[in-house]
């Protein structure tokens, strides 16, 4: 079954159309400035050639017509025909307290998704400004499938997803922790434990998505038990703008001091914060890594910060399993920082954590333990896909 993933942002849109069978992407591809002037389209097929195309993407659904096109383009393509697409998988952000699993997409579902936007007015429209391209354009023969971020965390107990507010803010207003990155926790996790050879339903694996955003889960077995991302995706570690974890009180600290505005308050703690925010260099950890390289003082205190974070919750989250079989890397950060990967190791022998510097410089981008035979606790790196797991859940559904 061919499968084409959707990854509708604001103003960006991933896409790849992958064989669920066998698992090989046929394209992968991104449009950007939708609704802008000047946007433009690029992809690359399986055989490694790469094409781009400048056009007129009004919105959503021309960013997506134009998706379809360069899918069945007779020279640049990966298929003859869109028959040949068998189903579309969205990956929608907030699935609130409704969506545990993934579903197929009815008129209801999609009604249910628009409730949720109230959670996540900036992520889930744009998710659902791409079913309805798809729908306007294929019709309703083409099965759609929605896979949320939050639902992996779906079964958090009470504990750890409920703040210390008073309680009608959660039951009137459903003001709690979701916790996002799902497909990218339980891709990482899964893999883990067909690796390792760990026991499907009891492993205790603390995954962290290191990207530009960035969240840490406690996983036990298939489903998630805490993480660190909340309400929204600007709890948890230090990310590339987002502040992460803080201090309420600093809102009204900063509102009656410099007069800001709730409005303020959001851009500073989401866009001007984090990396960027500690270091005013960049949010791009290359660069700050660079940066401390050379000596640059302000910018290894934004790396110690960053990575002092990510060991808090490690140790937190040993707490919460009771141990844990493996650590997982994962994402852009994750993936491909050894210095962060060795920062964030180091020192932690009393609780059952040795790496190997060598197989840890070896590990960047690919499946590969770096602990010593000795560790307690298995390390690992472990590249992300959350595109297979949109694509897998979306042929199970559809079956
Ligand atoms: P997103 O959250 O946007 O999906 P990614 O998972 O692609 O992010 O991660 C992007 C981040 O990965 C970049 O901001 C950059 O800081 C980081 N990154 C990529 N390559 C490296 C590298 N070699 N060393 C350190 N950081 C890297």
């Amino acid at each position: 079954m061919n499968v084409l993933v959707l990854n509708s942002g604001s103003s960006s849109m991933k896409f790849q159309l992958i064989n669920s069978v066998d698992e090989t992407s046929l394209i992968t591809g991104l449009v950007q400035r939708i609704g802008l002037t000047g946007a433009t389209i690029e992809w690359e097929l399986a055989d490694g050639r790469e094409f781009e195309d400048s056009f007129d993407a009004k919105d959503h659904t021309a960013a997506i017509e134009k998706t379809f096109s360069s899918l069945i383009d007779s020279e640049r393509g990966a298929v003859k025909d869109l028959k040949e697409v068998d189903a579309i998988g969205h990956r929608v952000v907030h699935g609130g307290e409704k969506f545990k699993d993934s579903v197929i997409i009815t008129d209801e579902v999609l009604a249910e998704i628009k409730k949720c936007s109230a959670l996540a007015p900036l992520h889930n429209p744009p998710n659902i400004t791409g079913i309805e391209a798809c729908t306007e354009l294929l019709g309703p023969d083409v099965p759609q499938i929605a896979v949320f971020d939050t639902s992996f965390h779906a079964q958090m107990p009470e504990k750890a997803f409920l703040y210390a507010l008073p309680r009608k803010f959660y039951e009137e207003d459903k003001v709690r922790r979701y916790g996002f990155h799902g497909t990218s926790h339980k891709y990482v996790a899964r893999k883990a434990i067909e690796i390792l050879g760990l026991d499907p339903k009891e492993a205790k694996i603390i995954t962290c998505h290191l990207g530009n955003g960035g969240s840490i889960s406690a996983v036990k077995g298939d489903h998630s038990v805490d993480t660190t991302m909340g309400l929204t995706p600007l709890e948890g570690i230090v990310m590339g703008t987002r502040s992460g974890d803080m201090d309420p009180a600093i809102s009204v600290f900063l509102m009656k001091k410099h007069g800001y505005t709730a409005a303020d308050i959001d851009k500073i703690y989401n866009k001007e914060s984090g990396l960027l925010g500690l270091s005013g260099i960049s949010s791009d950890m290359r660069e700050i890594i660079a940066a401390a390289e050379k000596g640059d003082t302000i910018a290894q205190a934004a790396m110690d910060v960053f990575v002092y974070k990510i060991q808090k919750y490690i140790g937190s989250y040993l707490a919460t399993l009771n141990g844990a079989d493996a650590i997982i890397f994962t994402a852009g950060v994750g993936e491909n920082s050894y210095p962060i990967r060795s920062k964030v190791c180091a020192n932690l022998e009393g609780i059952g954590i040795e790496v190997d510097d060598a197989l840890n410089k070896a590990a960047s981008r690919k499946e590969m333990v770096f602990s010593k035979e000795s560790s307690r606790i298995k390390v690992m790196v472990l590249p992300t896909n959350e595109e297979l797991v949109i694509a897998q859940e979306t042929a199970k559904l559809v079956k």
